[in-house]
């Protein structure tokens, strides 16, 4: 199975290699999403209270997952994911959240951490990718750097540093996947490129799609309506708070009710 995206124009791939940043500053290129998730799973809701989760297994009897799912769109509704129960449903059409750690394998992933994996992917799309500063450690009375560690609130801290290396260097803004293939035209044409970036779960799908977009210079802001989820293009200077008409009509809705129950305890 194949996910691809709709097509974007990106001027400069970043690849982080061991000894150095990469940056390779190449012509303009439609990118593609590959997100190969491997076997079909299935999916249920277990625990209580804060512990609600949902588990994610891999059945090989399944049928591989359903295709033609848009990388963008497959953000947008993870971003909007109300509940376990929702989530439960949206992961078995789409496979892991991250993946497990072996093949044939399952995941877990708790309410709380959906939340908070929302928070953190809705504040890449708002504000870029996340920045690392120097892990400070006081060894023998002195402060030492024992490390970098994601400068993020502390809530964030636990859920990141489980992540894979590989997770992390895309939270960071680096992709370590991608290929580049050149078209073979007839002889009288110019040879186009064609990058692909290889995802293999959802988290990786929707950082590469946020990986896109950041490339191509949109920016984006949370819809101010509070029951919205939606994290809107901006495109003009203009600021705007709502994500559509609708919403701002539903907010200009609110207010007045408000100030009439105002009005009326008078
Ligand atoms: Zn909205």
């Amino acid at each position: 199975m194949q996910v691809t995206n709709t097509l974007t124009k990106v001027r400069k791939l970043q690849l982080l290699s061991p000894v150095a940043t990469l940056n390779l500053n190449l012509p303009a290129m439609p990118v593609e999403i590959l997100y190969s998730p491997f076997p079909g799973v299935s999916t249920s809701v277990e625990g209580q209270g804060k512990e609600r989760a949902v588990r994610i297994r891999d059945e090989r009897r399944r049928p591989f997952l359903e295709a033609n799912r848009e990388p963008l769109a497959l953000r947008n509704t993870f971003l909007g994911l109300r509940n376990v129960e929702e989530a439960a449903n949206f992961f078995l059409h789409v496979g892991h959240f991250q993946m497990p750690k072996e093949t044939f394998s399952e995941s877990v992933i708790t309410g709380a951490d959906l939340y908070l994996w929302q928070e953190v992917i809705g504040s890449i799309c708002v504000q870029g990718w996340l920045k690392e500063e120097p892990l400070l450690r006081t060894i023998k009375g002195k402060k030492q750097i024992a490390g970098v560690q994601f400068a993020v609130p502390g809530a964030w801290r636990d859920l990141l540093n489980a992540s894979s290396t590989k997770e992390q260097r895309w939270l960071a803004g680096h992709i370590d996947e991608f290929s580049i293939a050149v078209s073979n035209p007839r002889p009288d044409e110019r040879p186009t490129l064609r990058a692909t970036i290889h995802a293999y779960s959802v988290l990786e799908t929707i950082l590469a799609v946020t990986y896109a977009e950041r490339l191509c210079g949109i920016k984006r802001a949370l819809c101010s309506f509070p029951d919205c989820n939606t994290y809107y293009e901006v495109r003009s200077k203009h600021p705007r708070q709502y994500c559509s008409e609708e919403c701002g009509h539903k907010a200009l809705m609110r207010k007045r009710r408000s100030e009439q129950r105002a009005e009326r305890r008078k």
